[in-house]
């Protein structure tokens, strides 16, 4: 079975309304019978899917539903809570820590490692204190802009306080101009009206 993993991340909601989102994902879905109330993996929780087409059909055979500063729990009576604490921190990159970054003003890019990175690992290190004052300052053109307006061109990189891995595949269609149907419908599915969750393909 594939290990590869795809998760959307919401790079716009406040971290104050991201477990919110999370718990009405979850209880839509579990509603629907699409997953199943239980997390598989105390560790590392996601939710096994269920007899679902769509999800069958893009390869998708578990989700895991993050918000940031939050963890899953079982509740004792076959479902689970979302309660306060834990790891989840709102990057999202391949395990490697590997990844490159696009500045949003002159199209730079930006990687760990790269001459003029200390100020995007600054920012990363920011944002898990202070989200809302993690901003890079370009090496190129010295604009300064908030580290959730760059992005990866080969999707491997995002922040935010909201997100959703499907465990099972790399979903490419998801990163289509729009014209994909069935990417179209997952990503509604999922609660992504307005396809506007930034893709980020990473391995599990
Ligand atoms: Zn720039």
């Amino acid at each position: 079975m594939s290990d590869a993993t795809t998760i959307l991340v919401d790079t716009e909601l406040e971290r104050d309304d991201a477990a919110a989102a999370a718990v009405e994902l979850y209880r839509r879905l579990v509603g629907e019978g699409s997953i199943a109330p239980l997390p598989s993996n105390p560790s590392d929780p996601c939710f096994p899917v269920l007899d679902d087409p769509l999800f069958a059909e893009s390869g998708v055979r578990a989700i895991g539903l993050h918000a940031s500063g939050h963890r899953w729990r079982e509740d004792g009576t076959g479902g689970a809570v979302l309660i306060d604490g834990g790891r989840e921190n709102g990057i999202f990159c391949p395990y490697d820590g590997s990844f490159c970054i696009r500045c949003p003003e002159c199209n730079q890019p930006l990687a760990p490692g790269d001459d003029g990175s200390e100020a995007l690992e600054e920012a990363l290190a920011v944002w898990c204190e202070a989200p809302d004052s993690a901003y890079v300052a370009c090496p190129s053109c010295a604009n300064w802009t908030p580290l959730t307006q760059w992005r990866s061109p080969g999707h491997d990189f995002a922040v935010g306080h909201f997100a959703i891995t499907l465990y099972g595949a790399h979903v490419r269609s998801l990163t289509g101009a729009g014209a994909d149907h069935a990417a179209t419908l997952l990503r509604h599915r999922l609660g992504d009206l307005a396809s506007d969750y930034t893709v980020v393909f990473a391995r599990g």
